[in-house]
């Protein structure tokens, strides 16, 4: 028996695990889940044999019921590849008394990719299973790390397309130019005159527009998501949190079954639900701390049960979280409801139209496993000097957030072992960086931005930061908000 996936609005809306990672979104603007969360069943010893490869299979293998081992055994060995710069894939990494999940060894240097480097390949399988011969347009929305992981791992990938929609001024240097230089003929990358809510949004209605869907079967093509709203960008970060825990188990910084607690710098929510799908699956997890930047919608929401994003859109030094509305919350929403669709749909629609929902005492009192906090710039920094300063470790800023929200929290709690999800490499933020740990002048150029942060940290220069330097650009539009939709016709010639 297949697990079946349905709408998180609309339970009536029902397809395979292959159908939901085609479709990315649910025709009622839902996001697809799982009917049921399966239990991890293998005892402590067998797992902690296991390679990562191993360990995905065994994971991946409960969700995506309608693969066969042949095709999820393939897509992985595909995904975790050479492209990683370490056969860990995603290392531990014990820093004064923190420990540190390091998700940034792949091909973008971002955590983005430990899920978009398999994503392509669930898709094209997806699409050969169910006999479809379109054209796969993939149409994403980033705040910066996205867009690259999922330009890399769809560039000339046979059958699909991909664009790709970033906040102008709301990404760094080096995500911009990460994204701008991207090779591929089938690759378009789109500046925006907006923020990210506001490509979040545009690539939604785009998806829901049912005159232009009719166009695109017209002329043979399909949308499809690379964001996390597409539930196979979400499993897949499932693994690195059972990863991480059967390696505190062999290095014996942990007993078997001893709680531990996850901190995740949050943007839009993905990361930090699939430690939860990994809890609902049995791994001993405590606490689920949730750190924001300035952009705090959530800690309010785990403070008071009210989501409002009616506030002022902040620009921080961690723009991968510099977001008001987090679409995978939805996906708790619906959970904490009780897995009740009707519920989920009234929230929805009064975030869409009020801008704010407040759930209910019932409700809040499932959220127990979470701690919302946030972090300002300037306690960013401070937290990067003070990792850099007492352990000589170079954290980036959006880590940063996350070990600063994670000492305020020691406070209550110093007991318990905690895992800091480090979610980007320093040298993708070098900049802000460098400000924090450095008084040296720091340089204008990137390239010599990147020389200075290694000569104090040590740490060698990726090759995604090297292959910058000599790039071409080879995207250069911009256009307004209301534009989008007129972009996405132009470069599919569907006018
Ligand atoms: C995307 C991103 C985040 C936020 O993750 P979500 O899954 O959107 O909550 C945090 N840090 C970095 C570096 C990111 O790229």
């Amino acid at each position: 028996m297949n697990l079946m996936y349905h709408s998180t609005r609309n339970s009536n809306i029902k397809v395979t695990a292959s159908q939901a990672i085609l479709q990315g979104l649910s025709p009622d603007g839902g996001l697809f889940v799982p009917e049921y969360i399966p239990k991890l069943t293998i005892s402590m010893d067998r797992l902690s044999d296991m390679n990562y490869h191993e360990l995905a299979y065994e994971v991946l293998k409960l969700y995506l019921t309608d693969y066969t081992e042949d095709e999820l055994k393939d897509c992985i060995s595909k995904a975790y590849d050479g492209k990683f710069d370490t056969p860990d894939i995603a290392p531990i990494r014990k820093a004064g008394r923190h420990f540190y999940l390091e998700l940034y060894h792949g091909a973008t240097i971002a955590f983005k990719d430990m899920a978009l480097s398999i994503l392509p390949h669930l898709l094209t399988t997806a699409a050969r299973k169910n006999n479809i011969s379109d054209e796969i347009v993939i149409l994403t929305a980033t705040s910066g790390d996205t867009g690259k992981a999922a330009l890399a791992g769809f560039s000339d990938v046979k059958g699909t397309k991909i664009i790709v929609f970033y906040p102008k001024d709301g990404v760094s240097r080096v995500q911009e130019k990460q994204m701008v230089t991207q090779k591929g003929d089938n690759t378009y990358v789109i500046g925006i005159n907006g923020n990210f809510d506001d490509a979040q949004t545009g690539v939604k209605s785009i998806f829901n527009d049912k005159d232009l869907e009719n166009k695109m079967t017209e002329a043979g093509l399909r949308f499809s998501s690379a964001n996390s709203i597409n539930i196979g960008r979400l499993l897949p970060q499932i693994v690195y949190y059972i990863h991480s825990y059967i390696e505190l188990y062999r290095r014996n910084e942990i007993a078997q079954g001893e709680k531990i607690n996850f901190v995740v710098p949050t943007g839009n929510f993905g990361n930090i639900l699939a430690a939860y799908y990994a809890k609902q699956m049995g791994l001993p997890i405590n606490k689920l701390i949730c750190a924001s930047n300035d952009n705090k919608v959530l800690y309010d929401f785990f403070q008071t049960g009210v989501y409002d994003r009616n506030r002022d859109f902040i620009l921080t030094i961690s723009p991968s979280m510099d977001i008001l509305v987090s679409s995978n919350l939805e996906r708790l929403i619906y959970s904490i409801a009780g897995d009740d669709t009707h519920k989920t749909a009234e929230f929805m629609r009064a975030l869409s139209t009020e801008g704010i929902y407040e759930i209910t005492t019932d409700m809040r009192k499932r959220l127990e496993c979470f701690v919302g906090g946030y972090a300002t710039v300037d306690e960013t920094k401070d937290s990067i000097h003070k990792v850099y300063t007492e352990t000589g470790y170079v954290i980036d800023t959006h880590t940063a957030v996350a070990v600063n929200v994670y000492d305020k929290y020691l406070n209550s709690d110093k007991d318990t072992k905690s895992v800091i999800v480090a979610t980007a490499s320093p040298y993708k933020f070098a900049e802000n960086v460098l400000e924090a740990i450095t008084d040296k002048r720091i340089p204008e150029d990137d390239h010599e931005q990147a020389m200075l942060l290694k000569e104090i940290s040590g740490v060698p220069i990726p090759d995604a930061i090297n292959e910058l330097h000599l790039a071409e650009i080879r995207h250069n539009k911009v256009c307004d908000t209301d534009k989008m939709r007129a972009e996405v016709e132009e470069i599919l010639k569907i006018i």
